[in-house]
């Protein structure tokens, strides 16, 4: 199922890039957002998760982010996910760059990720900046949730379309594209900029290309391997391969 070219590729590889999307929680039942079965289908996402919706339809605005957080806190990590911890400990420099808010990989135990559209069981205060981290202590019962230091209005630590990313956080990112020898792109669709960009930096400073999805995306024509199918079936394939090269 993998190349040899693959295989030696990251047994003589000291830095490792990879960039996951709403694909890999798919297996742990998060919808993703575009694909079969994606919350595109049923919700307009793209008017909901907005700076517009947040400022002019709060209550709806929070109830959708509710909702997901609720489903968020009963599901689990996959194999995928598991796999991608495994693959941690593989590599001297390795770096998780995610567009997912699920906190999954954390969840799963990866030290080294780059949350570039945020976690969303984070919130703040528009008004004073006030931050609660995770769910504890976090007005659930109210439909819109205030800061309980200044009453203003608070909002999930999720980047929202239209918002730009940290600046910090994406130039982590950046770098860590154009600094590793294998760049793997993983049940992303690919398009969401500027994250559609990184793998495009990654071979422009000579690093592999990989990528692993469900579905062709732009992205296959311009990787170096494509392996069509799920991530929690092929990644821990890919470590047992790995494991057996050691
Ligand atoms: P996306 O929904 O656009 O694309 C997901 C891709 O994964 C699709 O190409 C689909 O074919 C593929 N896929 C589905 N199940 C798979 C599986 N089991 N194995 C392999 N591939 C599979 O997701 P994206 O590219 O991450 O979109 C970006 C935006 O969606 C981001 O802004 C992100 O914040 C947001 N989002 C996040 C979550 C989450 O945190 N879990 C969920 C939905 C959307
Ligand atoms: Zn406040």
């Amino acid at each position: 199922m993998f190349s040899e070219k693959l295989l030696l590729r990251l047994k003589h590889s000291s830095q490792l890039t990879i960039m996951t999307g709403a694909g890999v929680s798919a297996e742990s039942g998060v919808p993703t957002f575009r694909g079969k079965d994606g919350l595109w289908n049923n919700y307009d996402v793209q008017q909901l998760a907005t700076p517009q919706s947040l400022r002019d339809n709060t209550e709806i605005f929070w109830k959708f982010y509710s909702w997901r957080r609720e489903l968020l806190e009963k599901v689990k990590p996959n194999l995928g996910h598991y796999a991608l911890v495994d693959m941690e400990n593989f590599f001297e420099h390795f770096t998780l760059i995610t567009q997912n808010v699920d906190n999954l990989h954390r969840i799963a135990g990866n030290k080294n990720v780059l949350e570039i559209h945020g976690n969303i069981m984070n919130s703040y205060c528009i008004d004073c900046g006030e931050r609660i981290e995770g769910m504890d202590g976090f007005p659930k019962t109210e439909s819109i949730p205030k800061c309980h230091k200044c009453g203003g209005f608070m909002r999930p630590d999720v980047v929202l379309f239209g918002e730009h990313l940290d600046p910090q956080r994406l130039r982590q990112a950046q770098d860590a594209a154009a600094t590793c020898e294998v760049f793997l792109s993983i049940g992303t669709s690919a398009v969401v900029e500027p994250a559609a960009s990184l793998p495009y930096i990654a071979k422009g400073n000579g690093a592999y290309i990989v990528e692993i999805n469900a579905e062709k995306t732009p992205l296959t024509d311009n990787a170096d391997e494509s392996l069509i199918g799920q991530t929690g079936k092929i990644l821990p394939l890919l470590i047992m391969a790995l494991d057996k090269m050691r």
